[in-house]
């Protein structure tokens, strides 16, 4: 409560970024960069959606690469290779017809014909090959990826052009075997040998064209696959790249952001946990705060225990404190200095209720200066006027306006008054005085936690306080006679001290009478010994009201009693003790049917007038007394330093 070291560590900083003093600007664009002071909800869905992205960045680039490859690949299997197939076929046949053109010619070798069938044969294999090609660019079945890699696969003019070369060498070739077996086919003697030679001539051009053509679009085909194969390592080798430089970005910034999760997560809970346990033993270590280092519900959660830490222990301490304290009224005083400097009430006062007086005092502020009490007078002399005391239950005008009607009425001032309850009784008040609207309503929004607050002070209180109750009446009662109600020797003893100091601060003196009632022993041995006491406790009234409030009468032993007389000039101690002795004379005492009447001797002596020893004086005034019962009693004797040289005490 009262210490100081316990500075709040509310310093908001984010991690690792503290090294140096960031502006205000830059620290505000990275606390949003990093998400710090984003509910954990919105954090968490942050990190769904980053992850979300690079999982689809993975995706994409893998997709693109396999649709590339897989592209590249048709080509391969599509184009190339039953291109490169079909030109070794178309030479394969080419040859072949070549071969076969050598066994024809003007002469019949026999030969002819099958030559020329086979010939035949190769022609049509050859457009059969061509025509397998040309099918193939408009066939569309399989997935999804391969028609659409398929039609983009279109036939190059090359290809078209290498097709439509061979075919016009195909139907040129079949030409001229047409021409040949015309030629041939006449009669002997109308067969043109140079027709023929022609035909057979014209057939060998074409197909040393057409080997020529399959020979250079298959050259071109190796040189395509060749160019084909060094792209598809390429798109390996970039989308291998690719896929490792996004799954190095995104495992990066995921050690980052779980790293930071570590940090503000689970630091603070583990503080928490830490603060918990020590809690628990009783050994609460103040300096280790929860750190606050985000606007989130864990910064919420950080603040709110470190205020909790910081109250338990408030209370904690304040219980050890008002234990060790003296009285009843300083732990009102505490209480008080807790409602004013720890929960921010000035606005109170703590009543003491005496139970057997029915009366009420204040305890604490005391009224001093231009105070005034805000409740009616008539409640310090009649506790039972007090709502909260009568009752035994919380009087609040904020839930019933007017409820007290001995609160009095001031304008924006409302009231809350909790009885001290303990042991069944009320032994006292605490008013706390907060602003109230027109209406009465409550006008601090703060006010509701602050009663919560005083409300479990009190609570922790009252034990105390009704121990040091007990203590204070026990005290008391050690300190005061029972027959007369009059403070004992034991009384004198324990306020010499503050006595003392009082008068000496105040440069006044104490008139010390020491009275003895005369031939008390008499009373006893005529009428017994509760006439004694009856004859004992009278005198102690006329005593008690011989004098004022502020003087003090004490039963000194036996029928003694010693006045002190507060703040008296010199020469007024002898004026009041002549005014005590004359009232005994007069005092009547019934005793039975008989009526007694006695006399009191009385020594007078000053203090620090006559001796700066106070139990000096006291002596002195026993001398005195003991002149006036050797002068005859029933008078009463200023001491004079010549009574104590003369040695006779
Ligand atoms: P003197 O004028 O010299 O004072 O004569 P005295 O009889 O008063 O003599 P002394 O002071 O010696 O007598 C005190 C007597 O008071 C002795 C004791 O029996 C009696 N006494 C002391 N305390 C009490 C008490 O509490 N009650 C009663 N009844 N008598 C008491
Ligand atoms: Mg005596
Ligand atoms: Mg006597």
């Amino acid at each position: 409560m009262h210490e100081d070291d316990r500075g709040r560590t509310d310093t908001v900083t984010v991690e690792d970024m503290a090294a140096t003093p960031t502006p205000g600007l830059l620290r505000r664009f990275l606390r949003l960069l990093t998400f710090v002071d984003l509910p954990i909800k919105q954090k968490f869905l942050l990190l769904a959606i980053g992850t979300l992205f690079w999982f689809g960045s993975m995706a994409v680039v893998t997709v693109f690469a396999l649709t590339a490859i897989q592209y590249k690949y048709h080509l391969v299997s599509e184009q190339i290779m039953p291109h490169d197939l079909a030109a070794r076929e178309v030479l394969s046949h080419l040859q072949n017809i070549d071969r076969d053109l050598q066994f024809i010619g003007p002469t019949d070798t026999g030969a002819d014909l099958l030559a020329v069938q086979s010939m035949r044969d190769h022609v049509k294999a050859i457009r059969a090959v061509n025509a397998r090609l040309s099918l193939r660019q408009t066939g569309s079945s399989g997935t999804f990826i391969e028609n659409v890699v398929r039609s983009l696969a279109t036939t190059s003019p090359a290809d078209l052009q290498y097709l439509q070369g061979i075919m016009a060498v195909t139907d040129r070739v079949d030409r001229a075997l047409d021409s040949y077996i015309n030629a041939k086919r006449k009669l002997p003697r109308a067969i043109d040998p140079d027709a023929i030679a022609a035909a057979i001539d014209d057939a060998k051009e074409q197909v040393a064209r057409g080997v020529a053509l399959a020979t250079a679009h298959s050259k071109s085909v190796a040189e395509e696959y060749g160019s084909i194969n060094g792209q598809i390592y390429q798109v390996i080798r970039e989308s291998v790249n690719a896929i490792l430089a996004v799954l190095l970005i995104a495992s990066t910034l995921l050690f980052f952001f779980v790293r930071w999760i570590i940090v503000a997560f689970q630091r603070p809970i583990a503080t928490i946990i830490q603060q918990i346990d020590s809690l628990s033993t009783g050994d609460i270590n103040l300096a280790k705060k929860v750190a606050i280092k985000s606007q989130d519900e864990i910064g919420t959660l950080s603040k709110k225990f470190n205020s909790l830490v910081d109250s338990v222990y408030g209370m904690t301490i304040y219980k050890k404190v008002i234990e060790e304290d003296a009285s009843l009224d300083e732990v009102y005083h505490r209480l008080g200095d807790v409602f004013e400097n720890d929960l921010g009430i000035p606005e109170y006062t703590i009543y003491d209720v005496n139970a057997q007086k029915k009366e009420m005092r204040v305890a604490h502020p005391p009224l001093v200066g231009d105070a005034r009490l805000h409740c009616d007078l008539e409640v310090l002399s009649d506790c039972g006027q007090c709502r909260a005391v009568k009752t035994g239950h919380k009087v609040s005008s904020f839930e019933f306006p007017g409820i007290c009607r001995r609160f009095v009425p001031q304008a924006g001032v409302g009231h809350i008054c909790i009885p001290l309850m303990a042991g069944g009784h009320t032994g006292g008040v605490v008013q706390l005085r907060f602003a109230a609207d027109a209406d009465g309503a409550m006008q601090d929004a703060a006010a509701p936690q602050k009663l919560f607050n005083a409300e479990t002070y009190i609570n922790q209180s009252l034990s105390v306080i009704e121990a040091k109750r007990l203590m204070q009446t026990l005290r008391e009662s050690a300190m005061v006679d029972p027959m007369t109600g009059l403070y004992n020797r034991r009384f004198l003893q324990e306020h010499t001290a503050q006595i003392i100091s009082g008068v000496l601060r105040r440069k006044t003196q104490i008139g010390l009478l020491v009275c003895d009632i005369d031939y008390f022993k008499q009373v006893n041995d005529t009428h017994g010994h509760d006439a004694g006491d009856q004859l004992l406790r009278e005198t102690a009234i006329v005593l008690k009201s011989a004098v004022r409030e502020s003087d003090i009468v004490i039963r000194f032993g036996g029928e003694e009693f010693l006045v002190l007389l507060m703040d008296v000039q010199s020469g007024d101690a002898v004026v009041v003790a002549e005014k005590i002795r004359q009232s005994i004379e007069k005092l009547k005492v019934t005793v039975g049917e008989k009526v007694l009447q006695k006399t009191i001797s009385i020594g007078v002596a000053e203090f620090p007038g006559d001796t700066d020893g106070f139990w000096q004086a006291i002596k002195y005034a026993d001398v005195a007394l003991y002149r006036a019962k050797e002068g005859g009693r029933n008078q009463c004797v200023r001491f004079a330093p010549d009574m104590w040289q003369h040695g006779d005490f």
